[in-house]
């Protein structure tokens, strides 16, 4: 049975989830690829509906680069090619296990895959399909979150997964602060306003003037993101008003 309250998920995947592991690891790990697909064919099988977003930075991140001397409109051209990639790869290890897809590109690339094409992404997600969203807007100076924030509210999803390496967000980080906790659930303005690394500023404001929710989890553990949909993940949800509630 599908979480009644989220039929249609925008599940964002940060390029960095499809590394290897360790030092030398690759940047787009097969089997690590695989694993994530399984995930997401999971919950699909549930009886969700799946659009994607993928990141870059596992590639290529523009900022970065722009630091380093690359002028910033063409570093972040380059990113968002990056996301094509990590967005073939995604397909390839869903179609691999028997899961539809169909990618659409911000950015036209018509021998690669479909343009982005709203109306026809939905009916893709009526037949079952799971469509992937590449290039994130389109445009120069914004990140994949503000992809996923904006694919998220134009197709109508009732919420937005994002599947990271950490399983939620908290009031320190855990990885120097023993004693942090982690929030159970948040406000977006608590999180904005305290400057918590959830998503970018743009995209949970999005998210906050559309009502959808953010479900921060942690996709590299097994069985998580349909354990987090049956409501027994661990997970936190950013979401209007409601007291903090910290664990
Ligand atoms: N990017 C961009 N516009 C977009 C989405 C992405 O310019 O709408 C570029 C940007 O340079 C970014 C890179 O693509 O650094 C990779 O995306 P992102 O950093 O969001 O990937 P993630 O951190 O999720 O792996």
């Amino acid at each position: 049975m599908p979480d009644r309250r989220f039929k249609r998920i925008l599940l964002k995947l940060s390029g960095e989830v499809l590394m290897g592991d360790g030092d030398g690891g690759l940047a787009i790990d097969p089997a690590v690829t695989a694993r994530v697909a399984g995930e997401i064919a999971d919950v699909q099988a549930n009886g969700h509906q799946l659009c994607v977003v993928v990141g870059g930075g596992n590639i290529f991140r523009g900022i970065s680069a722009a630091a380093k001397g690359i002028e910033r409109a063409t570093a972040d051209y380059m990113g968002m090619l990056a996301t094509v990639m990590n967005a073939l790869a995604v397909q390839n290890a869903l179609e691999a296990i028997g899961v539809e897809t169909r990618v659409q590109s911000a950015i036209p690339m018509a021998s690669v895959c479909e343009p982005f094409i709203r109306r026809r992404a939905e009916r893709h997600l009526q037949k079952g399909r799971v469509v992937i969203f590449a290039a994130g807007v389109g445009s120069p100076y914004f990140t994949t979150d503000s992809g996923a924030a904006l694919r998220a509210a134009e197709m109508k999803c009732d919420a937005l997964f994002k599947g990271t390496s950490v399983d939620g967000v908290y009031d320190a980080d855990p990885k120097q602060v023993a004693t942090a906790k982690r929030y159970e659930t948040i406000s977006y303005d608590a999180v904005l306003a305290r400057n918590l690394k959830v998503m970018d500023a743009s995209a949970v404001a999005l998210c906050r003037d559309n009502a959808i929710p953010i479900v921060v989890f942690n996709i590299r553990e097994h069985g998580n993101f349909a354990a987090v949909l049956a409501g027994d993940g661990v997970s936190t949800i950013v979401q209007g008003e409601p007291a903090d509630a910290r664990l």
